[in-house]
């Protein structure tokens, strides 16, 4: 149990999202309203079947699922209505700040123009920052199942979009039997168009998909790497190197990357000295908010207030924005948690 001050501080403090994806915070009313506008037949009626059917019991039914229910978002109407609720949701949550991610194959592979997709959300973000002020970003989050040679089409589109807000690029998707390094020349190409990388490592398979993401891909940011606590060179290269983890304590626990919550090695990696930050990838998958994350992370990962500001100035700083605007952010956010923590006496 927390105090309600220790409550109230969770809930206002602000906040900075690195590591989420769009499809994984569609609410279960918007998506049983956009499968019946597109005429997308969901194994279920109402809001609450379409809620049970984000359940899955591992990691290879929650890659199925999300990728069955994604189908259901269509046009780049639908996206932009998908980011603007987020926008909202997060503002609520006094973040700030977030980057989030998209899937860029499941529309490919649908016909979709991504071009149109990626319009239409950045369309979302921006009416979301002119309303609430909330600043948001894209990301491609490219599946690494599609292979490195379909990515170039995919670069080509976020170079021309570039502009209107795309920040980052990624790899993800099912881990085991694709690793990071046959994606190296895209990932260069990514980099020298002003892209910052990231890569998903370290969640499923062990030490040697982050080994490669951090060798071969160059990133400065991994999705998880929480298996790094596997390999001590490993994290004294994460710690050297200033490779940031965007960790999601919630996700791990339930796709089974962690087995259970005293497992989890977020403690242990930030004492170790790698810069790690909070995150919550898949929100209606997982049941959470980025605030329960930093509630689960004080309640049950051992993360007291200090350290939950650390990973919130880490984040700030991690960002794939210009260095003057993360710099600005990073102070905004210092100097906001030091007036709560003084008006709440915590
Ligand atoms: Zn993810």
């Amino acid at each position: 149990m927390l105090t309600p001050q220790l409550e109230e501080l969770i809930r206002r403090m602000p906040k900075v999202e690195l590591h989420l994806h769009l499809e994984g915070t569609i609410t279960p009313r918007t998506l049983l309203e956009l499968a019946r506008r597109n005429g997308v037949t969901l194994p279920a009626a109402d809001e609450a079947g379409v809620a049970a059917l984000f359940r899955y019991r591992d990691f290879g039914e929650f890659l199925d699922i999300f990728m069955a229910l994604a189908r259901a978002i269509v046009s780049g109407e639908d996206f932009e209505r998908l980011a603007y609720e987020l926008g909202l949701d997060l503002a609520a949550q006094a973040v700030c700040y977030a980057e989030v991610m998209i899937s860029p194959m499941q529309y490919i592979n649908r016909g979709l123009d991504l071009r149109e997709v990626i319009e239409g959300t950045l369309a979302g973000f921006a009416r979301a920052e002119r309303e609430v002020g909330i600043v948001l970003r894209l990301a491609l989050d490219y599946g690494r199942q599609y292979g490195p040679d379909r990515a170039w089409a995919v670069l080509d589109v976020v170079r021309q979009t570039k502009a209107l807000g795309v920040v980052g690029w990624s790899i993800g998707g099912n881990e085991i039997g694709h690793p990071p390094e046959p994606f190296a020349p895209i990932f260069a190409a990514a980099r020298a168009a002003g892209l910052g990388l990231m890569a998903h490592a370290g969640e499923v398979v062990g030490p040697a998909s982050i080994w490669g993401a951090i060798d071969a891909l160059g990133v400065s940011r991994l999705g998880h790497g929480v298996r790094a606590i596997d390999d001590p060179a490993l994290m004294l290269a994460l710690r050297e190197r200033g490779i940031v983890l965007d960790v999601c304590p919630s996700s791990n626990v339930l796709t089974g990357a962690v087995e259970t919550w005293p497992a989890h090695p977020l403690r242990r990696l930030y004492d170790a000295g790698i810069p790690v930050t909070i995150n919550s990838d898949d929100p209606t998958f997982f049941a959470t908010t980025l605030s329960e994350e930093y509630r689960r992370a004080l309640l049950r990962l051992g993360m007291g207030i200090d350290d939950l500001c650390a990973t919130v100035l880490t984040a700030a700083r991690a960002a794939f924005l210009p260095p003057a605007q993360r710099t600005a952010l990073a102070e905004r956010v210092a100097a906001e948690f030091r007036t709560l923590r003084a008006e709440l006496g915590v």
